[in-house]
């Protein structure tokens, strides 16, 4: 059914009727998924220098549905915060996420000063006891707040920026550190980044995708992108490097750190070590 105007018209389809049943179902089934143990945290590594080397990890929520497989966050993550669920599960993946990297921490060689980025839903964000479960699942784990880098995308920011900016701020205050996830895909202008209250902005995708490629208009872009986070005294980082003449560009461009399928995937707890011993841990 689309359009709410004088003259929209509410069409049932069988097929539109089915998608909603569908995602009903998997609301209903998400209610469990995390008591059942289904929910799982992986990791992507994040590289910065050349030769790359490991310096910190990206918690990415995936759910092994019993019948249905793997299914994506964007799927779920959407259904978990229309239902609340997101608070809890949200939660857990902190707490996991932070439990995981203070092992890695004492474990893995060279990896003592390995960061954890942790999405953060808009949810969480208005959360007034936000500031509360962060520390509690950093006191809990043992792990420093300078070694958290939470995530958050613009989008997330303009809906309620005053309070977005008291929240951030406070896990600032903690030595938490705040990244702008898919900077460049919202209105990001100078002086709307330089009242953020950010230590990160990650390039989105989208404009590394076609960086390499003939008169790629990406690469303007992500110049000024740079030029505008250094002003601010911000770190830059680039998600979805896939190939080599990305990784070049970017580099020549003055992002510090990188993201993406050239150097892994995002791999389940235990692959870890290996990963970090074929990057060399910073
Ligand atoms: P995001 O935060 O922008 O995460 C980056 C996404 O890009 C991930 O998708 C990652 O697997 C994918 N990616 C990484 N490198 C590459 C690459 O080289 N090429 C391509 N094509 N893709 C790459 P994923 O894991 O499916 O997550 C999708 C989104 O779901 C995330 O986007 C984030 O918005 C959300 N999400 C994931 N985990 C959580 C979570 O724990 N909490 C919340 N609130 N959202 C989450
Ligand atoms: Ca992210
Ligand atoms: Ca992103
Ligand atoms: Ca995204």
């Amino acid at each position: 059914a689309k359009g709410t105007g004088r003259n929209a018209v509410v069409h049932y389809s069988p097929r539109l009727d089915d998608e909603v049943r569908a995602r009903t179902a998997l609301a209903a089934d998400l209610r469990h998924a995390l008591e059942r143990g289904e929910l799982e945290v992986f990791y992507q590594p994040v590289v910065r220098g050349t030769p790359a080397v490991l310096c910190g990890v990206e918690a990415l929520l995936r759910w092994n549905h019993p019948e249905r497989g793997l299914v994506p966050p964007l799927e779920f993550v959407p259904l978990a915060e229309a239902s609340g669920d997101i608070d809890a599960i949200g939660r857990w993946v902190l707490t996991q996420a932070a439990a995981q990297v203070a092992v890695w921490h004492r474990e893995l060689p060279g990896a003592e000063d390995l960061e954890l980025a942790v999405n953060l839903s808009p949810v969480q964000l208005r959360d007034p006891g936000l500031l509360t479960i962060v520390g509690d699942a950093l006191h809990q784990a043992g792990l420093a707040p300078g070694h958290l880098i939470v995530e958050v995308t613009e989008s997330m920011l303009l809906s309620d920026l005053d309070l977005a900016r008291r929240q951030l701020d406070a896990l600032r205050t903690l030595g938490i550190q705040v990244a702008i996830d898919d900077f460049g895909t919202g209105y990001s202008s100078l002086s709307y980044l330089a009242r953020l209250p950010a230590d990160q902005v990650k390039i989105d995708k989208s404009f590394v995708r076609d960086l390499g490629e003939d008169r790629s208009p990406s690469v303007p872009l992500v110049r000024s992108i740079v030029e505008m986070a250094r002003a601010l005294g911000l770190d830059v980082q680039a998600e979805g490097v896939e190939e080599t003449v990305q990784e070049t560009i970017l580099a020549e461009l003055g992002c510090d750190r990188a993201q993406g399928y050239l150097y892994s995937r995002p791999v389940p707890a235990a692959q870890l070590a290996e990963l970090a011993a074929a990057l060399g841990a910073a």
